[in-house]
């Protein structure tokens, strides 16, 4: 995919709408939620998604609350995986610099859900890549 994204002589990807907005601030208005850390401009989205046959067995009490927090009242947002139906039960947005410490606490998340015995599968979505090109400077050239 980086092949394909237009680049000026510097190296800077060419901003959109007419230079008006890089990609990454078109993601983030998409996005249109704070960090959950900071309340900065959030750009990664971290999902925690549950198996909804691991939950109905394990949990039936988390199952019904979430239908009853549903519009209908009766109805659960369920989403389909390569690992079967499952629902969502943490949803997290964060800041580039919050991005790291979201991703360890998913992680956590993970691991203990998993330790119970559970299907986890946490989602995250990462955005375009940075703006700038990344400019490494061979050890004994920095002065
Ligand atoms: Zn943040």
């Amino acid at each position: 995919m980086e092949a394909s994204v237009a680049k000026n002589q510097d190296g800077y990807r060419v901003k959109l709408f007419g230079g008006k907005q890089t990609a990454e601030e078109v993601y983030a208005q998409a996005i249109n939620k704070p960090c959950n850390g900071c309340g900065g401009v959030g750009i990664t989205q971290i999902a925690t998604l549950l198996s909804v046959k691991d939950l109905y067995l394990k949990r039936p009490d988390i199952i019904g609350a979430m239908m009853a927090a549903s519009d209908s009242g009766q109805s659960l947002p369920i989403i389909k995986t390569i690992y079967g139906p499952m629902v969502c039960v943490g949803e997290v947005t964060a800041c580039k610099r919050c991005t790291p410490e979201a991703e360890r606490a998913a992680s956590a998340g993970e691991r203990k859900w998993s330790a119970q015995g559970y299907t986890v599968q946490v989602e995250i979505r990462r955005g375009p890549p940075p703006d700038r090109p990344i400019f490494q400077v061979p050890k004994g050239d920095a002065e």
